[in-house]
């Protein structure tokens, strides 16, 4: 060790229900100014990387996350999320929540404010499609998930939603991070298009180290070379995530594919990697949709769809 420098030991936690005792040395002035908190300092060893991840997978193994009264995990049913892009009116999301139940899907979704690429494209409902929301939870008995895309909104959405979707383009929203990471609800938390695993695991951090363990990775396609789909489906994320994490990793192929059509064939794939949920966009007239319409499944294709989806699971020594 070199002489300006001096040796300092912490309990650090490793992971949920993992402590350990760390040593390490930082030059002598840094300890002086007292001012850095343990996670700096071992920042400064280069040892944050593999350490102090709540998120790590431990001897406790995976944890189940209750969206309402709907369990997801890796001993859980195979659960079926689905709904249209957008909360368009109180009709269509009344009609599209009954559909979709009477076909086997046991949570609903629906942006009530829409992250849109033009800012001139239909940016939500607001609140009065988070009420139309609650209206077709109350009609169907499915819990909903939803998007929240700014922290100031965030208690509003917490009236109406069962959780909270952060996505793909926030998923580095560090504020909007820690501000979900203090609230009761559980986040579904999408992986940045552009984003490694690592990237996704340590912004589920962010989440964590506020104090809300319920936390569900959904991995929904990055940007490749390939132009062919809309996103490339990294399917490879499920079981990476789920061997460096304990939490949930369910998969959105919708957003990934784009394209209706492929839809069905990688929700398929995404069973037999072990996809702990499925995000699908379904939408009763596809072609009036004010978002996304080219890639919701029709009600018929859905349905269709399912048992299919049962069988794969079945293959896989699991239920859906
Ligand atoms: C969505 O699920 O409505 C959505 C906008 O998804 P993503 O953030 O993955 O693009
Ligand atoms: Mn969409």
């Amino acid at each position: 060790m070199p002489d300006d420098a001096c040796e300092r030991r912490a309990v650090a936690r490793l992971s949920r229900n993992v402590s350990e005792t760390l040593t390490w040395s930082a030059p002598r002035k840094e300890f002086l100014k007292g001012k850095l908190s343990p996670r700096l300092r071992l920042r400064r060893n280069g040892g944050v990387k593999n350490f102090l991840t709540l998120a790590a997978r431990d001897s406790r193994g995976s944890s189940s996350v209750a969206i309402g009264d709907v369990r997801l995990g890796e001993h859980e049913d195979v659960v079926l999320i689905c709904g249209p892009c957008s909360v368009e009116s109180k009709g269509q999301i009344l009609s599209i929540a009954t559909i979709v139940k009477e076909s086997g899907a046991r949570i609903l979704r629906g942006g009530a404010f829409k992250p849109r690429t033009s800012p001139y494209s239909f940016q939500g409902l607001r609140e009065e499609g988070l009420r139309f929301l609650a209206e077709a939870r109350a009609k169907t008995g499915l819990p909903v998930v939803t998007e929240v895309m700014d922290p100031r909104d965030l208690t509003m959405i917490e009236k109406y939603a069962d959780c909270l979707q952060v996505g793909t383009r926030n998923m580095h929203n560090f504020s909007l991070l820690k501000e979900v990471g203090r609230s009761r609800l559980p986040v579904l938390l999408k992986r940045g298009f552009s984003a490694t695993l690592y990237d996704l695991i340590m912004s589920a951090e962010y989440i964590l180290n506020e104090g809300n363990p319920n936390v569900v990775l959904c991995e929904r396609g990055i940007r490749t070379f390939d132009t062919a789909a809309r996103y490339t489906l990294d399917l490879s994320a499920v079981p990476i995530l789920k061997s460096k994490t304990h939490l949930p990793v369910i998969v959105d192929p919708t957003h990934a594919l784009g394209l209706r059509e492929f839809v069905p064939q990688m929700s398929l794939a995404a069973v037999a990697a072990g996809a702990d949920a499925l995000m699908i966009e379904v939408h009763d007239s596809p072609e009036q949709a004010k978002s996304d319409g080219n890639q919701a499944l029709t009600p018929e294709i859905f349905a269709g769809l399912v048992p299919r989806l049962r069988a794969v699971a079945a293959a896989i020594g699991r239920t859906l």
